[in-house]
């Protein structure tokens, strides 16, 4: 550890070498008043001797509680440059509007005549993602992105089927997609079918146009593509591709999650997209990230809409709202309406930003991408369209010499209060760094990102031991990542 990475780890005692020792025999939080009632024994099969619960105080537990809650990172607390994951600042109105009596207390089993302002508030965003994103139709039922793609590719094999195309099972996927979407192709039954990019990071077309043609064409099911990719390009054949799938009887799937770069600027459903998923809680700004709640929304055009999952809310008559089933619907893919308080975080956002708010994000997200890919591209350039603007997001691949590997930077950002980018994804990047900033983020901010990327750079080559034993602030340094995904502790250890 080294006196000038005053990280705001410091100032936080170390709290896992205490806890351990927090615990002590007959201490309380609270005494209860004596009931009156008389005591009864409890059956002895119930009573456990060995069970170790801890026994504290209450400033000892709040302070526990509240070690914990800093220890970990977050938008609110540092810069969070996740890419493809928007860990944009979720304005704190967002939370206000999402915790209305109204809203909070509505029961899902009650009559649609007494959820009017939910129906309402759930049409409204149905409308406005519409009218963002160029589609037709739109469902919000969804608890992620992944489970979007999921209702996205049953509604092809759907329609597939009802056309008679069940000898239809190939998907096509560039190979610079996003995990979830050759995940998603198992689950709905077919077999996924990697398309390589070009030496410009693009879609290659002369293996695109073979994938779809001659026998080919008749077992092509579809084509799930991301735009702007992992890499943060922009797919400039986006029309083309999009035909040539159409031409050989396929239908398209866009990966929709990142539409950081895109709102207030191009429409997907105006080139071609036949069905597409949007992360609410990534553009949209709901706070996310370890396991907090997400929202998709799936947008469909004129082939698709029919087969969206049900109900959406439509409007009409009295009561003016109501769910209603469409009419060659998939059927439902998630109880009640979802994660509903993060639709009216995403409603409230829209709102608040209104359409020319909305394209300035986009625009600033571009912006902030590009400013920081700059004041980086030295040690860290961008292998594939470097002589491109990037979109919201760019994918570096950092060669510090000295055995120093990505993962090495990223643990030393820890050390200087960052939160890492994301690693080794993309796969077609080697050492991939992919670094998305936001539009939230001051000029400031990046230039301090910028400048602790440039002294590890530094530190690469005068200290890689440095980099090699970090993060040397945290509680914890490296981690087994697999490890502790499959066997988490989750208990209290006591003494
Ligand atoms: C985040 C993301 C997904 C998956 O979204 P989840 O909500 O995590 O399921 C899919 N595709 C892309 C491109 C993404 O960035």
């Amino acid at each position: 550890m080294t006196n000038e990475n005053q990280s705001f780890y410091q100032t936080i005692p170390l709290l896992f070498e205490q806890s351990a020792g927090l615990s002590s025999r007959g201490r309380r939080g609270v005494l209860l008043p004596k009931t009156g009632v008389e005591e009864t024994p409890l059956p002895n099969e119930l009573l456990r001797a060995d069970l170790n619960i801890p026994e504290l105080d209450e400033a000892s537990v709040v302070r526990h509680f509240t070690r914990l809650s800093q220890q970990n990172f977050s938008v609110d607390g540092q810069f969070y440059p996740l890419g493809s994951c928007t860990m944009k600042y979720s304005p704190k109105m967002n939370e206000e509007a999402a915790s209305q009596r109204g809203f909070r207390l509505s029961h899902p089993l009650s009559s649609d005549t007494c959820n009017q302002g939910s129906l309402e508030l759930i049409y409204r965003l149905q409308e406005a993602l519409k009218e963002i994103t160029g589609f037709e139709a739109c469902s919000l039922q969804y608890a992620a992105g992944a489970h979007g793609e999921l209702a996205g590719l049953l509604m092809i094999r759907a329609w597939h089927l009802a056309h008679n195309n069940s000898q239809r099972k190939r998907v096509l996927i560039p190979d610079s997609a996003h995990g979830t979407n050759p995940a998603t192709c198992g689950m709905a039954g077919y077999a996924a079918e990697t398309i390589p990019s070009d030496e410009n990071g693009a879609v290659d077309m002369a293996a695109l146009k073979e994938a779809a043609s001659g026998d080919k064409a008749e077992t092509l099911a579809a084509l799930m593509i991301t735009n702007p990719g992992t890499l943060g390009l922009f797919e400039k054949n986006i029309v083309e591709i999009n035909q040539i799938i159409h031409d050989a009887g396929g239908l398209v799937y866009g990966d929709g999650a990142n539409m950081n770069a895109l709102m207030g600027i191009v429409k997907p459903g105006e080139l071609g997209f036949d069905v597409m998923h949007l992360n609410l809680h990534k553009t949209f700004s709901t706070p996310h990230g370890g396991g907090g709640p997400g929202a998709g929304a799936v947008m469909a055009g004129k082939t698709l809409g029919a087969y969206l999952p049900g109900p959406v809310t439509v409007q009409k008559g009295t009561p003016a709202y109501c769910l209603e089933q469409p009419a060659s619907s998939i059927g439902r893919l998630k109880v009640f309406n979802g994660n509903f308080a993060v639709l009216v975080r995403a409603y409230a956002y829209i709102r608040a930003m209104g359409a020319a708010g909305l394209r300035q994000a986009s625009e600033q997200a571009v912006l902030s991408a590009n400013y920081l890919r700059f004041l980086i591209k030295e040690h860290y350039p961008t292998p594939y369209g470097a002589d491109r603007p990037c979109m919201h997001e760019f994918t570096a691949s950092p060669d510090l010499g000295n055995d120093i590997h990505t993962v090495d930077i990223a643990k030393r950002l820890i050390d200087y209060g960052f939160h890492p980018p994301t690693v080794y994804f993309p796969l077609i990047v080697k050492e991939a760094f992919m670094v998305e900033p936001t539009e939230t983020e001051s000029k400031e901010t990046l230039e301090a990102f910028a400048g602790a990327l440039t002294k590890i750079a530094e530190e690469a080559k005068t200290q890689p031991e440095l980099l090699k034993n970090a993060p040397h602030v945290t509680p914890v340094g490296r981690l087994d990542d697999t490890a502790a995904a499959r066997n988490p502790v989750l208990r209290f250890e006591g003494n």
